[in-house]
């Protein structure tokens, strides 16, 4: 086995492991490999060992990558789980499974849109910026519940879940919980939450989706 598959197994016994203690479904976790600056030769072993669901952060990556690995692999799923620029929802519609990281009213426009337009329709997260960080993507928590009806209202979308990435100076704990609590109370099932570094904690406070890059693939350059 290469080592990316070790980490791999490895990091799906610890997910399970993770969801048992706090006695939950192991199969109620899913995990996506984040392939992002990975090329096709180094996330191939991760998808004949059977990984299915993947991440990426940018279209063009996504768009150079993914075509010919989902020609041999036609059941793998992609989400978008970087910041995307309104100019790129079609792109996006077209090629993505999911998207994490709608946060404007903008970019709802543009998804509506082009979901109207091509009748494809990829789950959507509503990313949140639980640490109301200046530099960072998501809909401020004082601002979500007007945005979440906005999306539904004018934008006639389905929100299936949300999204974030705590403060890197935070313990992440506080950041899950609050996520989890603004889903709860829009009855929202999906919570993509916690990467290689804290999956586990976001597996504790009811992650359905956790994002793992580096402890599977390695160090990105
Ligand atoms: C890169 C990235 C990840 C994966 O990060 P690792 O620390 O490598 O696991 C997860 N989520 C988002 C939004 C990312 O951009």
């Amino acid at each position: 086995m290469s080592d990316t598959v070790t980490r791999w197994a490895q990091i799906r016994s610890a997910i399970a492991q993770a969801a048992r203690d706090v006695e939950r479904d192991p199969d109620s976790v899913a995990l996506i490999a984040v392939s992002k600056t990975m090329p096709a030769e180094a996330i191939l072993p991760v998808l004949e060992a059977g990984q299915r669901l993947f991440g990426e952060n940018y279209v063009q990556e996504a768009k150079a990558k993914w075509p010919a690995l989902k020609a041999r692999f036609p059941d793998a799923q992609v989400h978008m789980i970087g910041p995307l620029q309104s100019n790129k929802a079609r792109e996006a519609v077209e090629l993505f499974d999911a998207i994490h990281s709608l946060d404007r009213e903008s970019l709802a426009r543009e998804l509506s849109r082009e979901i109207a337009r091509s009748g494809r329709a990829p789950t959507l997260y509503v990313q949140v910026n639980t640490g109301d960080e200046p530099q960072k993507g998501g809909v401020s928590p004082a601002e979500i519940d007007g945005f979440l009806e906005s999306c539904r209202v004018h934008h006639g979308l389905t929100i299936e879940g949300l999204m974030c990435i705590p403060p890197a100076a935070d313990p992440p704990s506080p950041h899950f919980a609050l996520l989890a609590k603004i889903a709860a109370r829009h009855g929202l099932r999906g919570l993509s939450m916690g990467m290689s570094a804290d999956y586990e904690a976001a597996i504790q406070l009811g992650a359905t989706h956790v994002r793992v890059g580096s402890a599977i693939f390695g160090a990105r350059g």
